[in-house]
């Protein structure tokens, strides 16, 4: 339950997301690694990755989706997606190679829904995906901006059922409409507004199994380097970004 977006900021992109869960996870910091290219990968514990950029400045957050229907259970399902997140992170020097990977990925092999968005530094493809149909949101200006419920394809809980994720997505494009630097981004993760509870974007479980913000980071893609920034197992709020540099190919 993430929220997450594509900020276009003049000649830099930034691309975010407040990881939140429902139990304690232990994660680990960025790291470099190489496929057929360089990238900085978000690893998660099991295999795969659920955050990264590479050196062509291809990056990608993701998302679960909330939906009116229920899907039965596919099993490694998270397995399965990380490890195409990865794929695409690793493989892609274009936006395209990206896009063709993913749809051919996640047709073949998934049967739950998803949501991600990957981007390169000029244009930004949000991709909600079921089994049954799915849906490409492209931009090339502003903020393109998701937290769980799909906003193009059909199927997403309704206001009622699901008040964090409309809470969240509001708050984030007020935040970050007409504003878009760094600063931004990290107050716009560490906002309150609603909260701090469940419906804030940096997120406060009150019970132990309630979803808390447990990773924040912001990848800052330029010209000639791309920085990752991070706050590992605290809510972003209680803690001070860090970086890490990939030079670009
Ligand atoms: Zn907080």
């Amino acid at each position: 339950m993430c929220t997450i977006g594509v900020v276009f900021s003049g000649d830099v992109t930034y691309v975010f997301k407040n990881r939140d869960l429902p139990e304690t996870v232990k994660m680990d910091s960025p790291e470099i690694r190489k496929g057929k290219y360089k990238y900085l990968a978000l690893p998660r514990p099991k295999g795969g990755i659920w955050f990264g950029v590479n050196e062509n400045g291809i990056a990608l957050t993701a998302s679960d989706a909330h939906t009116t229907k229920t899907y039965p259970e596919q099993k490694n399902a998270g397995d399965l997606i990380t490890s195409i997140y990865e794929n695409i992170i690793a493989n892609s020097s274009t936006l395209k190679e990206a896009e063709k990977i993913m749809v051919t990925s996640f047709k073949k092999q998934i049967k739950v829904p998803d949501m991600l968005i990957i981007t390169d530094s000029k244009k930004a493809s949000a991709y909600e995906y079921t089994p049954e149909k799915q849906i490409i949101q492209r931009k090339t200006k502003g903020a393109i901006l998701r937290a769980n419920s799909f906003l193009v394809l059909e199927g997403a809980l309704e206001r009622i059922k699901d008040s964090s994720s409309h809470l969240r997505h509001e708050r984030a494009k007020q935040m970050l409409s007409g504003k878009t630097s760094l600063a931004d981004i990290k107050k716009t993760l560490r906002d309150h507004k609603n909260g701090p509870a469940e419906n804030s974007i940096c997120r406060h479980g009150k019970e132990e199994s309630e979803y808390t913000t447990q990773y924040s980071v912001i990848a800052e893609i330029k010209d000639k380097t791309i920085n990752i920034y991070y706050i590992a197992n605290k809510n972003p709020c209680a803690g001070t970004y860090k970086k890490i540099t990939l030079k670009r190919a």
